[in-house]
């Protein structure tokens, strides 16, 4: 075990643990998570730090570039669709956040052309349906602005993953039941803003925005 793990679990044990004893011990034996949250593996990115949530409020899927897939793609990554299958049938969750975020690695590759991969095969494959997300951003920006293309590449995948979540009738018919709520954020690492998507106007929404509520 490194060091790294092993001073953080004793840390758990003595210290995290004993602070939630009440709270693991009352989750033992259920979980009823409200949340399910899809987000990118990278390690800067922290479900629970970002939503200031405990253990059993947030049920989590980490994939690169926190992809869905399409409906009719779905038997290509049951990872995926049986956990977000299970996240909605059996625990319930009120709403499925689909989160991207700033300078993502999955995102990165797949504006670079996912021809670029061959020496990451699983990768390049995995990545391959962002393939449209990033024509269709070579049509928006012609300039060079990488940053401004990462950005936009990150958030339209985010709406991306969100259309291919409605693709599926089970979600769709607790959607339109009022059952369930569908988000897509964009969370930038450097500064923790959090912009939400509005579906009406098409824009991502600083939720800085939100204080006033
Ligand atoms: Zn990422």
């Amino acid at each position: 075990m490194i060091e790294e793990i092993k001073k953080g679990l004793l840390n758990f044990q003595h210290f995290t643990y004993k602070k939630y004893e009440k709270l693991y011990q009352d989750l033992q034996g259920r979980q009823s998570p409200h949340t399910l949250f899809i987000a990118c593996s990278d390690s800067r990115v922290s479900p629970e730090i970002l939503t200031d949530s405990d253990p059993g409020e947030v049920f989590k899927i980490r994939n690169i570039a926190n992809t869905v897939p399409s409906f009719e793609s779905s038997q290509y990554d049951l990872t995926t669709v049986s956990a977000i299958e299970y996240a909605v049938e059996v625990l319930k969750v009120k709403e499925i956040i689909i989160c991207g975020h700033s300078n993502c690695g999955g995102c990165a590759a797949a504006l670079s052309g996912t021809d670029q991969l061959s020496h990451l095969p699983y990768t390049r494959d995995y990545l391959k349906p962002l393939e449209e997300v990033r024509q269709k951003i070579d049509k928006l920006i012609t300039e060079e602005d990488l940053e401004k293309k990462a950005t936009l590449m990150e958030q339209m995948n985010v709406v991306e993953q969100l259309k291919h979540l409605k693709e599926y009738p089970s979600i769709m018919e607790k959607v339109q039941k009022g059952d369930l709520e569908l988000e897509g954020w964009h969370y930038d690492i450097g500064t923790g803003q959090v912009h939400v998507y509005d579906e009406a106007g098409e824009v991502f929404i600083d939720t800085n925005a939100f204080d006033s509520d």
